[in-house]
C-alpha cells in the first residue's frame, strides 16, 4: 500500500479518534460533525490539488514547475520530472530528425521514400527536380501516377531490384537517370536516383570514337589489301606496278597520319597542364608562314601580321601543333590563287591568334560540330586534301588547356576565320 494511502487512512482514523470522545461526552451529532469535518477538510485538500493537476495536465508548463501540497508534492514532483524528461527526449528526437532531413536534402543524389502501397512518403529537392515531383503536394500520391514511363512502372512492380534502371527523361530534356530501388522496413521502398547524363554521354562518345577509328582505318586497309592481292595475282608491267605501289604508299601514309593524330590527341589528354614558359611569337609566326608556304607550293599568298606587342605563355609543341593545324587547313581548303593571313595581336582581354582565308568557307550549320573528332563537312574533299578529321579536335583541346577559346567565323564561297583568344594570364608582355 502506498504511503499516501496510509497517510489518508491515518488522517481518517485521527478524525475518528477525536470524534469518538466528542460524540460520547458532548453529543452524537457533535462527534459526527468532527468526523465529517475532518474528512471534508481532507477532501477539500485533495480536490484543491487534484484541480491543480487537472489544470496543469491541459498545459504542462515545465519551466514554471508544478508544486503540490503534502502527499501531492511527491506525486507532482515525479510527474513534473517525467514530463521534463519526455520533453527533452522529444526535443532531441526532433533535432535528430531535422538533421537527418537536412542531410537528405544536401545529397546530390535524389531520394524518394515510398510506403508499402508505393505512395510517396518523402522526397528530397534533388528528386523533386529530377522527377518533376513536389513534396508539398505529392506526398501520399502513388509514384506511378507521377512517373509514368512504362519501363519504370515495370521495374517498380517487377520486384527485381538487383540492378538499377537507366531511365531516359521524357520531360523534354536529354537527361538520363539511374534509379536504384532498395527495399527497407519490410515492404517499403527507397528510390536512389543518380543523374548519369554525363557518364552516358561519355560512354556514347567512346563507342562512337571506337567505331569511327575502326572505320577510318578500315578504308585505307581495304584499299591496301586489294592492291596487294592484285600485285600478288596479276603479272603487271613495271609502270603499272609502280602506280600500284604509289597508291599503296599513299594509303599507308594516310593510316600513319590518322595514328599520328590519335597519338597527339591522346598525349594532350593525358599530359599535365601546360607550362607557362614564354613562347617567342615572332619566331613562331615566321615558322608558321614558312610551313604554310611550303604546303601551298606557291599556289597561295601567305601573309603574316604580328603587332609585336607580346609573347605567349604555354607549351610550345602544343601551340605549334594547334596553330599549324589552322594554317594547314586554311591552305588545304583555299583554292589556288587565294590568300591566307596569319595574325597575332594584343587585345583588351589578352591576345588573339587568327588564321583567315579566302577559301571555300563552311555552312553555318556545320560550325558547332567542326571540333568533334572525325567530323568533316565533306568527307571526300577532306580525304583528298589529306585530312584525318582530327585536326580541329586537337586544336580545341590544346587551346582549352591554355584557357583559350576558339572562335570560328565562316561563309561558304567567301572564306573562314579561326581565332584563338587567350586570356591575360597567358600573355607575356614585351
Ligand atoms: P580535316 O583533317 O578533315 O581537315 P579538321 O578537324 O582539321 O579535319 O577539320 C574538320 C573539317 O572542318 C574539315 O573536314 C573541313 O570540312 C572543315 N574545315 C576546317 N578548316 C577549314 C577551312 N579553313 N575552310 C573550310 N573548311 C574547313
Amino acid at each position: 500500500m502506498s504511503s499516501q494511502l496510509i497517510r489518508a487512512l491515518l488522517l481518517a482514523l485521527l478524525s475518528m479518534v477525536i470524534a469518538l470522545p466528542v460524540g460520547h461526552f458532548i453529543a452524537h451529532w457533535a462527534g459526527w460533525l468532527v468526523f465529517c469535518g475532518g474528512l471534508g477538510l481532507q477532501m477539500a485538500f485533495h480536490f484543491r490539488n487534484f484541480a491543480r493537476l487537472d489544470r496543469w495536465s491541459y498545459q504542462p508548463i515545465v519551466d514554471a514547475g508544478l508544486e503540490g501540497e503534502g502527499a501531492w508534492d511527491g506525486i507532482f514532483g515525479r510527474l513534473y520530472r517525467h514530463e521534463k524528461e519526455l520533453r527533452s527526449q522529444i526535443a532531441e528526437r526532433d533535432d535528430q530528425i531535422v538533421r537527418l532531413f537536412a542531410a537528405l536534402q544536401a545529397l546530390t543524389d535524389g531520394v524518394v521514400a515510398l510506403d508499402f502501397n508505393q505512395q510517396i512518403v518523402y522526397c528530397n529537392t534533388t528528386a523533386e527536380e529530377q522527377l518533376g515531383l513536389a513534396l508539398s503536394t505529392d506526398v501520399g500520391q502513388p509514384i506511378v501516377n507521377l512517373v509514368r514511363q512504362p519501363e519504370f512502372v515495370a521495374y517498380l512492380t517487377g520486384g527485381d531490384f538487383e540492378r538499377p534502371l537507366t531511365l531516359r527523361s521524357d520531360r523534354g530534356s536529354d537527361r538520363v537517370l539511374s534509379i536504384h530501388i532498395v527495399p527497407y522496413a519490410g515492404n517499403r521502398r527507397l528510390m536512389q536516383i543518380k543523374d548519369v547524363t554525363q557518364t552516358d554521354r561519355l560512354d556514347q562518345m567512346r563507342r562512337d570514337f571506337v567505331a569511327n577509328v575502326s572505320h577510318e582505318l578500315r578504308t585505307p586497309l581495304t584499299v591496301l589489301a586489294g592492291f596487294l592481292e592484285t600485285l600478288q595475282e596479276i603479272d603487271l608491267d613495271k609502270a603499272d606496278q609502280q602506280r600500284y605501289l604509289d597508291l599503296m604508299a599513299e594509303q599507308s601514309k594516310r593510316m600513319e597520319s590518322i595514328v599520328q593524330d590519335l597519338l597527339t590527341l591522346s598525349s594532350i589528354e593525358s599530359a599535365p597542364p601546360p607550362c607557362t614558359d614564354v613562347v617567342d611569337m615572332s619566331n613562331l609566326i615566321d615558322k608558321l608562314r614558312r610551313d604554310g608556304e611550303a604546303l601551298s607550293g606557291g599556289r597561295h599568298r601567305i601573309l603574316a601580321e604580328n603587332d609585336g606587342m607580346c609573347d605567349l605563355r604555354g607549351s610550345e609543341p602544343e601551340l605549334v601543333s594547334a596553330f599549324g593545324n589552322l594554317v594547314a587547313n586554311a591552305v588545304r581548303y583555299t583554292p589556288a590563287g587565294g590568300t591566307v593571313r596569319i595574325e597575332w595581336k594584343r587585345t583588351p582581354q589578352g591576345a588573339e591568334f587568327a588564321v583567315e582565308d579566302t577559301g571555300i568557307g563552311i555552312d553555318a550549320k556545320h560550325i558547332p560540330r567542326l571540333t568533334e573528332r572525325f567530323y568533316r563537312v565533306d568527307r571526300g574533299r577532306s580525304r583528298d586534301a589529306g585530312g584525318t578529321g582530327l585536326g580541329l579536335a586537337i586544336v580545341k583541346h590544346s587551346l582549352n588547356r591554355h584557357q583559350a577559346q576558339l572562335e570560328i567565323k565562316s561563309a561558304p564561297g567567301v572564306g573562314s576565320r579561326f581565332a584563338a583568344r587567350f586570356p591575360g594570364s597567358r600573355v607575356a608582355s614585351l
